[in-house]
C-alpha cells in the first residue's frame, strides 16, 4: 500500500485555511510538520497521535514551526494508543536543534508529559530507511539549509513517491527520481524570478520541476510549495514541458496501486 495526502501545499506565507508543504504516507508517515501538522491533518482525517514516523526535509521554519505542536498533540499518545511505538523521526543535521527548541518551547523539564518517548535519527544522502512495507531513499536536496530529498517505495509493488523538499535543480535529482510514478516538487520561485533571487534561496521553478520529471522519466508530476495567486502560471508553465504536471490540492489523496496505477481523490 502506498498512500499520500496532502496536508498541505502552500508555500511559506499561508493564508487562511491554507498550510504549508506537509505530507502523510499510508497514514502514519509524517513528512516535515508545517505550520501546524496536528491541527491540518485531522481535515484529512488523520489524528496527531496516529504519526509514529517523521521525515524532516530541512529545519527552515516553514517545515518545522509545527513540531512543537505535533509533540504537544501527542501529550496522551500512550493512554490515547496504550501500543503505540516511540516516535522515530529522521532528518538532516539541523534536526536536533529543532527538536531542543520544540522541547525549550513545551518547558519540558517542568512539563515532560509534553514531549512523547521519541529517537532522533540522522540521515544522509544514499541511506535508506528500512521501514517494512516500505523502503525509504534519503536523497540529495540543493538549499540554503542541510536539507534532504525522500524517496519511498511499496516494497510489495514497486510503486513510489518521490518528495524534493525545497531545492534547486541539481543533476542528482533526475537520478534520485529515476522512474517514479510520482514525483512531488516543489515550485516556489515564480517563472518569472530573477536567476540572482533563485541562486540566492535555492528554490525550484515550475521548468526545473518538468525538467526534472522528464529527465528521471516520471510518470506524474505534482507541484507543490506554491503562492496560491500564481498556481494557474506555475502549472501552464510546467505543462508546456510536461504534460503529466498538477498542482497539488490541499486536502487531496493519492493511491499508488503499483508501478503506474495511480488514484486520486479530491476534497468536496
Ligand atoms: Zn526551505
Ligand atoms: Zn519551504
Amino acid at each position: 500500500m502506498l498512500s499520500v495526502q496532502f496536508i498541505g501545499i502552500s508555500g511559506s506565507r499561508v493564508g487562511p485555511g491554507e498550510e504549508t508543504a506537509c505530507y502523510a504516507i499510508n497514514g502514519s508517515i509524517l513528512i516535515d510538520t508545517g505550520w501546524s501538522a496536528a491541527v491540518s491533518m485531522q481535515a484529512v482525517d488523520i489524528q496527531p497521535t496516529d504519526i509514529d514516523t517523521l521525515f524532516i526535509t530541512h529545519c527552515h521554519q516553514d517545515h518545522i514551526l509545527g513540531l512543537p505542536g505535533l509533540f504537544f498533540a501527542n501529550s496522551r499518545r500512550k493512554q490515547i494508543r496504550p501500543d503505540a511505538p516511540d516516535l522515530d523521526i529522521y532528518g538532516p543535521l539541523d534536526l536536533p536543534l529543532s527538536i531542543e527548541g520544540a522541547k525549550t518551547l513545551l518547558r519540558s523539564k517542568q512539563y515532560p508529559q509534553c514531549v512523547p518517548d521519541h529517537r532522533v535519527t540522522l540521515v544522509y544522502p544514499g541511506e535508506s530507511v528500512d521501514l517494512g512495507d516500505l523502503k525509504v531513499d534519503v536523497g540529495r536536496a540543493f538549499h540554503p539549509l542541510d536539507a534532504r530529498a525522500y524517496r519511498f517505495t511499496d516494497t510489495s509493488t514497486g510503486a513510489s513517491v518521490v518528495f524534493t523538499g525545497d531545492t534547486a535543480y541539481h543533476e542528482f535529482l533526475p537520478e534520485f527520481a529515476k522512474g517514479c510514478d510520482v514525483l512531488v516538487h516543489e515550485a516556489s520561485s515564480t517563472p518569472n524570478t530573477e536567476l540572482s533571487t533563485r541562486q540566492r534561496v535555492l528554490h525550484s521553478t515550475p521548468q526545473d520541476a518538468a525538467r526534472v520529471a522528464n529527465e528521471a522519466g516520471a510518470g506524474e508530476l505534482v507541484l507543490v510549495h506554491y503562492a496560491a495567486e500564481n498556481g494557474q502560471v506555475i502549472l501552464d508553465r510546467a505543462k508546456a514541458d510536461f504534460p503529466a504536471a498538477q498542482l497539488g490540492v490541499k486536502g487531496a489523496k493519492l493511491e499508488i496501486n503499483g508501478p503506474g496505477q495511480t488514484e486520486w481523490s479530491y476534497p468536496h
